[in-house]
């Protein structure tokens, strides 16, 4: 007796649902309870990405750390730090600024994907 018989159909979830953060079954993007297992879903903080790229242009990681990537806002104020340095250098002028630009790109796309639920904070 082959065992092809399967229980659900195999489905991915659409633009306005998401998978359950405890049963991993697919409810409403706006569900508070999963309607399967009955466990309180976490809201994904919305961020703005407006507000994350200025941030980042007047100080390069602040919007990285705005949208909860810590450790790369911490990464980008150490690079940029390391590139104030190789401003004696002229160099750091150049690879500076690449970084800033970065970071202000970065920190705006991240907090779109945040609040399109693509990526965890
Ligand atoms: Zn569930």
């Amino acid at each position: 007796m082959p065992f092809d018989e399967r229980d659900e159909p195999a489905a991915t979830a659409g633009p306005d649902e998401q998978y359950c953060s405890s049963c991993g079954e697919i409810i409403k993007r706006e569900a508070e309870i999963c309607p399967h297992c009955g466990v309180r879903q976490q809201q994904p903080q919305q961020k703005n990405p407006g507000l994350a790229a200025v941030l980042s242009v007047f100080f390069t990681g602040v919007g990285q750390i705005y949208n909860g990537q810590v450790g790369k806002g911490l990464a980008l104020m150490l690079i940029q730090f390391v590139n104030l340095l190789l401003v004696f250098a002229l160099i750091g002028i150049f690879t500076g600024f690449i970084v800033w630009v970065y970071a202000i790109y970065d920190a705006y796309s991240v907090a779109e994907k945040i609040n399109r639920g693509e990526i965890e904070p």
